[in-house]
């Protein structure tokens, strides 16, 4: 029997999610990004380039709200 274990086919990426809940619009997290991987959306970090994180946690660090958590596989 085959058993399907996690999938590495697929590139290596980094996960951010912004939990709406927490963020309060400061747009401090989009300032300070390197690689324009956050926008600010009706007053909202929104992630539009995840692609292009860097894993840097610099937006991670910078909210105060604790709203941004980056995942790494
Ligand atoms: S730093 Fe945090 S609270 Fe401020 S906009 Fe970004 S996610 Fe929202
Ligand atoms: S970890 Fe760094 S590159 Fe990735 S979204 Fe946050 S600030 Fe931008």
């Amino acid at each position: 029997m085959f058993v399907q274990h996690y999938s590495h086919e697929e590139a290596i990426m980094p996960k951010i999610t912004i939990d709406e809940e927490k963020c309060i619009g400061c747009g401090e997290c989009v300032d300070v990004c390197p690689a324009d991987v956050l926008e600010m959306q009706d007053d909202k970090a929104v992630v539009v380039n995840e692609d292009e994180c860097l894993e840097c946690e610099s937006c991670v660090e910078t909210c105060e709200q604790d709203a941004i958590t980056l995942e790494v596989d």
